[in-house]
């Protein structure tokens, strides 16, 4: 490895490299696979009202039980399955999945989509079959779509967002705060919710820009007539300090972790967060 770099133009061959594209390309052959031998999973993570401690809702959150590596998080192959285009039929399956849940057990449910998907001709007939086939009721779906995916084309995101607005499903904007023109966004956008990003909940209520940050979303919120769900809530003074501001929606490890769909259909039952 002394030798020089890139020396007369050419490429230095660096094992380490070709160790990591190796890895990629195995685990995108497995990934290949997975959806079709059963592998994947879908986990939830109910939301809490933070006045009465219920839950309001579920967020579906996707996993995948590799036969050798265990349980695979999706930061580790959703960037996989959005470069190689298997997120389009995992995603289809994720909001199937999360439909007949939510259907069987009368909540609402969150399901993220990637811009991969959302950029899609057939998108919302895919949403409006998928209500249609599992019988939940379109106010009980929300889709959740991050900032840079609204933001790609701002005009066929406006009338993608339109025909699933028609179809009666709410959409959350998630991740609020850490993409561009936020602002604008609420206002021009036929949006529900908007999910405040962990990254601001980590700094409560220390952090003084974050207490700026997660106020001033909270006022916009409310004057657009926006619902707003803190994400992340690691802990109970955080969970204090939000809902002292006026947030009533919230996620997180202090108050539940995501969940297989069997135990979170205990959770449910339950109707509470006293585990
Ligand atoms: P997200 O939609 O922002 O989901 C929240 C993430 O934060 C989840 O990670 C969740 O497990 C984690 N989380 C929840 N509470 C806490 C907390 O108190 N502290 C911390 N540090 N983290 C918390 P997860 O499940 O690993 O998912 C990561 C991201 O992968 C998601 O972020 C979402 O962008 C994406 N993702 C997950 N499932 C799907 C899916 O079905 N389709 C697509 N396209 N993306 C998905
Ligand atoms: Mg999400
Ligand atoms: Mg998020
Ligand atoms: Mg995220």
């Amino acid at each position: 490895q002394a030798k020089a770099a890139g020396r007369n133009g050419f490429r230095v061959f660096r094992p380490e490299y070709t160790a990591q594209a190796l890895q990629r390309l195995e685990l995108e052959q497995d990934l290949r696979k997975a959806l079709h031998q059963g592998e994947l999973e879908v986990h939830y993570q109910p939301q809490f009202s933070l006045d009465d401690r219920r839950v309001t809702g579920v967020e579906a959150l996707l996993r995948w039980r590799h036969p050798k590596h265990g349980l695979v998080l999706p930061a580790r192959f959703i960037p996989l399955a959005e470069e190689s285009g298997l997120i389009v039929p995992i995603g289809s399956w994720v909001l199937q999945q999360a439909c007949r849940q939510a259907a069987s057990w009368r909540t609402r449910v969150a399901v993220n989509v990637s811009a991969i998907q959302f950029c899609r001709a057939d998108f919302a007939d895919v949403v409006a079959s998928t209500l249609a086939e599992t019988g939940l009721s379109p106010q009980q779906l929300e889709l959740e779509l991050t900032e840079s995916t609204v933001m790609r084309d701002a005009e066929e995101s406006l009338r993608q967002l339109e025909r699933l607005q028609a179809l009666g499903v709410r959409i959350a904007i998630d991740d609020f705060g850490t993409g561009h023109s936020s602002l604008g966004l609420l206002r021009s956008l036929p949006i529900d919710a908007v999910k405040i990003d962990r990254s601001f909940v980590a700094g409560l209520p220390t952090s003084a820009s974050n207490l700026a940050l997660v106020r001033a979303i909270l006022t916009l919120a409310e004057a657009f007539g926006l619902e707003v769900v803190a994400e992340g809530v690691e802990t109970a003074v955080q969970q204090d300090t939000l809902s002292q501001m006026g947030c009533h929606l919230a996620q997180g490890y202090a108050l539940a972790m995501p969940v297989s769909a069997e135990e979170m259909g205990r959770i449910l039952e339950r109707g509470d967060s006293n585990s």
